[in-house]
């Protein structure tokens, strides 16, 4: 049997190293001139069962309202992206409902806490120097209603799936004394220690080599313009320039060019670019370096210790394909590390922080879709969100069964293409 799958960000690459260990014949096409260089690229780093949650909780609409149009908002809607927006959009809000969003954690949490132990496997397995931390992440709050919605959340997610830990203002500073200059400021925060952290691209990066030396065939700096297909089922794809590749099946895991990719098989996938940004900065000297990562509940963003780089990011706009660097946005990641760790944020200067964004691919109902589609030959791996570096283990492993004829330890059915349809 013989694999292709479209895209080289941290899922397709998963997905390629499982198949490879597995014996199948794989091909990877990616358009950019390595692995990970699009959303997978500098993310925030962060492997979160606690984050389980999908954006769309109960009231969400009411934080889109006030939010409207306000750019240093942490999640914005632009005009302009509206009607793009609207069948994706009113799925977003009916699955909004408590019970919906239940369901929906569920899923999510399952496959974040699968990821955990597949990424611990992997980590087994072979060297890995991915800037990784298992220290746990902090979230600080700066008010009695976010420790309360913090407390609520911990009961939604269930202790045996996510362990937090309440912590007091001083046991904050404790745990992460980089945060001293603004124990003032704390009401208190959750330590959630099974969390982790690490660099989405070195990981592919590394990944992608341990593929290569086990047979998969990796083909930078092409782009696939369209499937084959031939009587009523995918087999293969064409690439700019003409060259076809023949496959048993394709994987499309082409982040939130995936549904543009499959749509002229006439499958639609409710994917759409939620756009985030990050500004990474070599870590200042002379000062306590950060420890865990840390979430800002106010700000929706987090600073996380990335080897020697401190990151920050977050963050979501909805506008398109387009991938600016808005100077508000990277000026809003600027006021979340200064009201974080204002020591830090005082000695690194402007040019040394790197400004980066992406696009999240983001799926209505906040759960990635994995697995086969109506058309034979074709598989999807996409829409995960803000969740796709956490997720990626578990999907590349599951995928990797489902596709050589295993029996998936995660069964699929709760991220099929079908639950739209
Ligand atoms: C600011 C920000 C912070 C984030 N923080 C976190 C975090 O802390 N934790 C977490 O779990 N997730 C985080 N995420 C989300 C995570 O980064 C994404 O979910 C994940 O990277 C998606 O991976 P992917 O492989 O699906 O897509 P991508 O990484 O976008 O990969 C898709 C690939 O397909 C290629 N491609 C597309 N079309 C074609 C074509 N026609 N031919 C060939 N190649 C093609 C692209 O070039 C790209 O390389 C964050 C995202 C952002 C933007």
């Amino acid at each position: 049997m013989h694999v292709v799958i479209v895209g080289c960000g941290v899922i397709g690459v998963t997905a390629a190293w499982f198949l490879a260990r597995a014996g199948v014949s794989v091909t990877i096409v990616e358009r950019r001139d390595g692995p990970a260089l699009e959303t997978s690229f500098a993310n925030a780093g962060m492997l979160t069962p606690s984050l389980s949650s999908p954006w769309n909780a109960p009231g969400v609409w009411l934080t889109v309202l006030k939010y409207l149009g306000r750019k240093e908002a942490a999640l914005l809607v632009r005009a302009a992206a509206f009607p793009g927006l609207l069948a994706w959009g009113c799925r977003f809000l009916r699955d909004s409902s408590s019970a919906r969003h239940e369901i929906n954690m569920r899923k999510n949490l399952r496959l974040c806490n699968y990821s955990i132990e597949i990424m611990n496997e992997i980590s087994s397995c072979i060297s890995l120097d991915f800037d990784s931390s298992l220290a746990g992440i902090i979230e600080v709050c700066r008010d009695e209603s976010a420790m309360r919605r913090g407390r609520e959340r911990s009961r939604f997610l269930g202790a045996d799936e996510v362990p937090t830990e309440e912590l007091s203002p001083g046991a904050v500073v404790e745990r992460e004394p980089a945060l001293d200059p603004i124990a003032g400021e704390l009401a208190g925060g959750f330590y959630f220690r099974a969390d982790q952290v690490g660099d989405a691209h070195k990981f592919s990066c590394v990944l992608a080599r341990r593929a290569e030396e086990n047979g998969a065939v990796f083909r930078f700096g092409d782009t696939v313009e369209g499937l084959l297909s031939a009587r009523g089922r995918v087999r293969g794809v064409r690439l700019l320039g003409g060259e076809e590749i023949q496959a048993d099946r394709v994987v499309a895991a082409a982040g939130s060019y995936t549904s543009a990719l499959v749509r002229p098989t006439g499958i639609r996938v409710p994917v759409c670019p939620a756009k985030g940004y990050s500004l990474t900065a070599p870590m200042p000297e002379g000062l306590r370096p950060l420890g865990h990562a840390v979430l800002d509940d106010r700000y929706k963003a987090g600073v996380v210790p990335l080897g020697g780089r401190i990151r920050v990011g977050g963050t979501v706009e909805f506008t398109g394909f387009n991938q600016d660097l808005s100077p508000e946005r990277v000026a809003n990641l600027r006021r979340l590390l200064a009201a974080v760790l204002p020591r830090h944020a005082d000695q690194i200067a402007p040019g040394d922080a790197q400004p980066w964004c992406g696009l999240r691919p983001a799926s209505p109902d906040g759960v990635p879709i994995i697995g086969p589609t109506p058309v034979e030959g074709l598989h999807l791996a996409t829409g995960h969100g803000h969740l796709g570096w956490s997720m990626a283990a578990g999907t590349g492993k599951a995928l990797a069964q489902h596709l050589s004829g295993a029996k998936p330890d995660l069964p699929l059915s709760d991220y099929a293409l079908a639950r739209f349809t």
